[in-house]
C-alpha cells in the first residue's frame, strides 16, 4: 500500500501511466487535456465543441439540503446504491471529536450517504478502508468516492482489491491541509471560528465560509493575512501536488471552471462536470433527469493573472510579502474589478490550475531538489510550467530567490 502513494516513488508522475490503463489512452497535450485530463469526447486538436459533451455545468433541479454545493455526488451515490450497480459506498462522514474532521465510511445504505454530505475541510485518510474492502468477501461492486492523491493510490492497488467492478467518483481538490492547519486558518481569517463548518477558495477572489447556521462570511483574497498563512494551513502533500483535476476519476465534480454568479448562494449554483469515460458517462447518466444541465463556458485571458498571482504568492512564502491583508474595503474593489476584467468560466478553472502548478513546481523543487522534481512532476505540469517560462526565464528566476 505504500507504495501506491501518490508522493512516493514516481511520484505524481505514475498518472501519466495509470490513465492509459484506466481511460483507455492517454490525455491529448495538444488539446484542453493537457490541463483537464482524459476527456471522453475529445480526441481533436479543436476540441471546443467535442469537449463541451464532457465538460459541461449542472445543478440538481431539487438541491439536497447540507449537501456541499447542490449534492450531485451525494445523488450520485444514492442511485448507484438503490439500482444495485454498486454493494457500497467509500465516502468521507464526520470524525467523533469534531463533526468537522473528516472520517472514511464504508457506506452499505442511504442514511450512511446522506449522513456523508459536506466536504469536511481536511485530509482524510482514506486509504485505511481499502484494507476492509480486501478482506470482505461480500464487497464485490464498489463506488468510491475521493480526491485525486488517495485516486492514485486507489488505482495502483485497484488490481489487488478483487473486486468485480470499481466506479470513481472525484471531486477536484487544491489546497487541503491537516486538521491543525483547518483551526489556524479560521483562527486567522474570522472572528468566529467555532462557528466554520467549511470553507472554498471561489472564483469570485473571495474565500466563502460556510457557518453553522447557514450563513456565509464572505473574505476577498487579498485581505488575508498571507504573509501567516503561508506555512502551517496547507499541507506539504498539497504543495507538491499535480492533480487538481482528478484525472484517474471516471467521473469528477467540482466547481473551479464554473460561471460564478455570486448573487446564486453555493448550496443552489451550477457545479462544474468531467466525464472521463463510458463508466462516468453511465453514472451521471443514472441522475441526468434530475439535473440541469447547461453548456460550460469561457471569458478572458488567464496567462497575465497567473504570473502575477505566483508572483505575489512566492513573495508571501519568501517571508516578503506584507505583514497584514489589505482592508476589507480594499480587497472588495480588487475582487469587483477582477471580476470584471478577469478570467470566468472554464478560463478560471485554467487560471486557477495554471497557478497551483507553477507554485507547486516551485515548491517541490525548493524542498526536495531538482532530482527528486523531475520524478515526481507529470510531463503535462511540466508543460504548463514551460508555457510560463518564456524568454526571461520568468520561473526559473524564482528558483534562485
Ligand atoms: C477536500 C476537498 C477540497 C475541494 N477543493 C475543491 C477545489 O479546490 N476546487 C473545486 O473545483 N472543487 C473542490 N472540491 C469539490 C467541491 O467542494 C464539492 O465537493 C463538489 O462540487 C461536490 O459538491 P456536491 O454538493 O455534489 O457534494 P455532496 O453531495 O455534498 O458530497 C460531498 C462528498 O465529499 C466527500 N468528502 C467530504 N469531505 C471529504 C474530504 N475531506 N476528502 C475527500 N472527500 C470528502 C464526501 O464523501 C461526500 O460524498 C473539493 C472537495 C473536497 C472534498
Ligand atoms: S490538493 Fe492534491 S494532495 Fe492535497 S488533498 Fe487534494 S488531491 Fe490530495
Amino acid at each position: 500500500m505504500k507504495d501506491a502513494c501518490a508522493f512516493l516513488g514516481p511520484g505524481m508522475s505514475r498518472i501519466e501511466k495509470l490513465e492509459e490503463k484506466v481511460h483507455g489512452k492517454r490525455r491529448n497535450t495538444e488539446t484542453d487535456e493537457l490541463r483537464l485530463g482524459v476527456l471522453l469526447n475529445s480526441d481533436t486538436k479543436d476540441n471546443t465543441n467535442n469537449s463541451s459533451q464532457s465538460i459541461f455545468y449542472a445543478k440538481k433541479k431539487q438541491p439536497m439540503e447540507k449537501a456541499q454545493w447542490t449534492g450531485i455526488v451525494t445523488s450520485v451515490a444514492l442511485e448507484m446504491l438503490r439500482t444495485k450497480t454498486v454493494d457500497c459506498v467509500v465516502a468521507v462522514g464526520s470524525g467523533e471529536a469534531d463533526a468537522r474532521n473528516p472520517e472514511p465510511k464504508l457506506c452499505f445504505t442511504e442514511e450512511d450517504i446522506l449522513a456523508c454530505r459536506g466536504v469536511k475541510p481536511s485530509l482524510s485518510p482514506n486509504l485505511k478502508v481499502f484494507a476492509e474492502i480486501e478482506t470482505n468477501p461480500e464487497i464485490k461492486n464498489v463506488l468510491y468516492i475521493g480526491v485525486g492523491c488517495s485516486v492514485v493510490a486507489l488505482r495502483e492497488v485497484e488490481q489487488y482489491l478483487g473486486l468485480d467492478n470499481l466506479y470513481v467518483l472525484g471531486t477536484n481538490c487544491a489546497d487541503n491541509g491537516r486538521t491543525d492547519g483547518f483551526y489556524k486558518f479560521v483562527n486567522n481569517a474570522t472572528d468566529k471560528p467555532d462557528e466554520v463548518l467549511h470553507y472554498e477558495f471561489m472564483p469570485d477572489y473571495k474565500v466563502h465560509l460556510k457557518m453553522r447556521d447557514g450563513s456565509y462570511e464572505k473574505i476577498p483574497y487579498f485581505s488575508l493575512p498571507a504573509k501567516e498563512l503561508s506555512s502551517g494551513v496547507i499541507a506539504e502533500s498539497c504543495k507538491s501536488c499535480f492533480d487538481y483535476v482528478n484525472g484517474l476519476a471516471d467521473l469528477v465534480v467540482g466547481y473551479m471552471g464554473v460561471d460564478y454568479d455570486e448573487s446564486i448562494p453555493m448550496n443552489l449554483h451550477p457545479q462544474y462536470v468531467t466525464v472521463r469515460n463510458e463508466r462516468g458517462q453511465k453514472m451521471i447518466d443514472l441522475i441526468k433527469n434530475d439535473l440541469q444541465i447547461t453548456p460550460s463556458t469561457t471569458r478572458g485571458d488567464r496567462k497575465p493573472f497567473v504570473l502575477q498571482t505566483v508572483i505575489s504568492d512566492d513573495e508571501a512564502y519568501l517571508g516578503r510579502g506584507p505583514e497584514k491583508g489589505a482592508p476589507r474595503f480594499v480587497g472588495n474593489l480588487i475582487a469587483w474589478v477582477l471580476n470584471k476584467v478577469g478570467p470566468k468560466g472554464k478560463e478560471f478553472g485554467m487560471y486557477s490550475l495554471d497557478y497551483h502548478t507553477i507554485r507547486n513546481y516551485l515548491y517541490v523543487n525548493r524542498i526536495y531538489g531538482k532530482e527528486r522534481a523531475k520524478e515526481h512532476i507529470p510531463s503535462y505540469a511540466m508543460k504548463i510550467v514551460e508555457e510560463y517560462e518564456g524568454k526571461n526565464g520568468d520561473i526559473s528566476k524564482r528558483l534562485e530567490l
